[in-house]
């Protein structure tokens, strides 16, 4: 018999996705290891620590629903939260359910290789760490690989350069500053009027304007707090049966089939409640352009009013994708900050930027001064944490050349000819589409299952089949293709906001609920569409 892996599995990870992972794991008795790059846990909310970095889901439900007492004993203290809280409540799991110990951080992987006489996967990390398991989990989140654009001289800036991803832990004083953002996404979004209440000058280079909502941020209501901890398993079993893996009622009408009033009226009161509950106004608003163009023409009417200067508010109204097709940013203030003397939006769609140098920031046909800038251009997002990483498979198939013309997976959760390699949120699953810790509960508990399915079956191998693989594929496509998602051009959930990167719309649209139907359908098949391949003694 030749070697056996050093680990049952190792998970890649130490954000919501692969702490709850290696909680899972290890409860059920399996020897697992988890690799995280950084020097603690948290993920996304470990690097992401710029101004007014915050959740755009609500923190009941942004939140783990695997352990009641965990849910009963945390106490979020504002609706949405901000960063350090959502940090401090990733490092309470970890230290509630004691999983540093599993843990070897500072630990970035370079190299995996699927070795077939070992039946699993060897690892390398970038440290010279190397390890085997039988099974890889990568939870490495879906907006986790910094991109930073292409700008000649970017790098070189003489002043303080920042990227929003990659945030400094200690706090920075923009007081007194000549400060440049790059950039117009849900990063900046936040950060944009934080930034501006501290620097003496605030400049914002916009290539494209975004429909922003309001969060109407707040500090939790006791008494909604407690209603919701005593209705905690309604609500989750809510999320788990909804498109969205949110506990937000259903919409039932089309918004072309009301009357201008009542219309208005709808939009105004999910308005006034915040959030992305704003899209279950309407049945309609990602599949209708007549539709959606009324929920546009809600929010272009609030720019206008908001904004005083006029071209300033139409620079800031989209003109180029339906509302909602790209992810909308959730704002504090964000128009009303473009009303301060001290800030001033560029537009760097008709003179776009040309390089830095020393301290200047240049465009076609102006030259900006500048003591910092901040870089808030977001994220090789999807695959970019998994293809940074030189994963081979069943043969040295390189990972990279069989997404060559865009991702392809089963499911979202295992790629033909890479047995025992399980994705948690991975492309073409519904991931960023669904609330992010439900979506992760729903996949490492399939992945528990199917890990227990194979250790009590003597399965040595999981590996999704190449038709399987193919038609979840088209299904995927064919599902984003009757929506207006496809409106969007250079939207990263295509990949369009990387140059070269090939396209695909890299999440499942089909709904949270309908996908995790399908999910437990397949396990109950015996793992229909995946070929189990007998261990050593099967
Ligand atoms: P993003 O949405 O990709 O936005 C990047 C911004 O940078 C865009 O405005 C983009 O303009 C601009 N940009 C990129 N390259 C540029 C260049 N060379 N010159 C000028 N402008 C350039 O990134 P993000 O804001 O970091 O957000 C990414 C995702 O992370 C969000 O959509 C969201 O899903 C998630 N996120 C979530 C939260 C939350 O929940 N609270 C907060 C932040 C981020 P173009 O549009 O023209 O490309």
């Amino acid at each position: 018999m030749g070697a056996e892996p050093q680990y049952d599995v190792v998970v890649i990870g130490a954000g919501f996705g692969g702490l709850y992972a290696v909680h899972r794991f290890g409860e059920q008795g399996l020897d697992v290891l988890g690799l995280e790059q950084a020097d603690d846990v948290g993920g996304v909310w470990y690097w992401n620590r710029y101004p007014g970095a915050r959740c755009d889901c609500e923190s009941y439900y942004y939140s783990y629903a695997f352990d009641d007492g965990l849910q009963q004993d945390w106490n979020w203290s504002l609706r949405y939260s901000e960063q350090p809280e959502i940090l401090s409540y990733l490092k309470h799991v970890a230290d509630r359910f004691d999983l540093r110990r599993r843990y070897r951080f500072g630990a970035r992987v370079a190299a995996a290789h699927f070795d077939e006489s070992l039946g699993g996967w060897r690892l390398r990390t970038t440290d010279g760490f190397e390890t085997t398991t039988r099974s890889l989990v990568t939870a490495m989140g879906c907006l986790s690989q910094v991109n930073w654009p292409d700008i000649p001289g970017l790098r070189d800036f003489q002043g303080r350069l920042f990227h929003t991803a990659q945030w400094p832990h200690d706090p920075v004083d923009f007081r007194g500053r000549r400060v440049g953002v790059i950039g117009t996404g849900a990063s900046a979004v936040q950060a944009i009027p934080r930034i501006a209440e501290q620097a003496e000058h605030l400049t914002v280079f916009q290539r494209t304007a975004n429909w922003v909502l309001p969060a109407w941020n707040r500090p939790t209501d006791p008494d909604f707090d407690a209603w919701v901890k005593a209705n905690y398993a309604e609500i989750r079993a809510r999320c788990l049966a909804s498109g969205g893996a949110v506990p937000f009622d259903p919409p039932e009408q089309s918004a072309l089939e009301v009357s201008d009033a009542a219309r208005e009226a709808a939009y105004q009161a999910f308005w006034d409640q915040g959030g992305m509950r704003f899209f279950s106004a309407f049945t309609d608003l990602f599949s209708d352009e007549r539709a959606n163009r009324t929920a546009q023409d809600f929010v272009r009417a609030h720019i206008l009013r908001t904004v005083r200067d006029p071209a300033t508010a139409q620079r800031l109204i989209p003109n180029d994708h339906p509302i909602g097709v790209k992810r909308p940013p959730l704002d504090d203030d964000y128009y009303e900050t473009f009303n301060r003397p001290n800030v001033t939006l560029v537009d760097v769609r008709s003179a776009p930027i040309r390089e830095v140098a020393g301290h200047v920031l240049r465009t076609a046909d102006a030259a900006y001064d500048l003591d910092d800038l901040v870089v808030a251009t977001g994220f090789d997002a999807i695959t970019g944490a998994l293809l940074a990483i030189d994963v081979r498979g069943r043969g040295g198939v390189r990972l990279a050349d069989r997404w060559a013309e865009g991702p392809k997976s089963y499911l979202g959760l295992g790629i033909a000819g890479f047995p025992n390699l399980f994705t948690v949120t991975g492309p073409l699953s519904p991931s960023v589409l669904a609330n992010m810790p439900t979506a992760v509960e729903q996949h490492v508990d399939w992945i528990a299952d199917c890990l227990e399915h194979m250790r009590t079956r003597g399965v040595a191998t999981v590996e999704a089949t190449e038709t399987a693989e193919a038609a979840w594929v088209a299904e995927s496509d064919a599902a984003v293709a009757h929506t207006l998602y496809p409106k969007a051009d250079g939207s990263w959930y295509f990949g369009a906001n990387i140059p070269g990167k090939p396209r695909r719309f890299g999440v499942y649209v089909g709904g949270f609920a309908a996908y995790r139907e399908r999910c437990l359908e397949v396990a109950q098949r015996g793992y229909e569409g995946f070929r189990l391949g007998a261990g050593p003694n099967g």
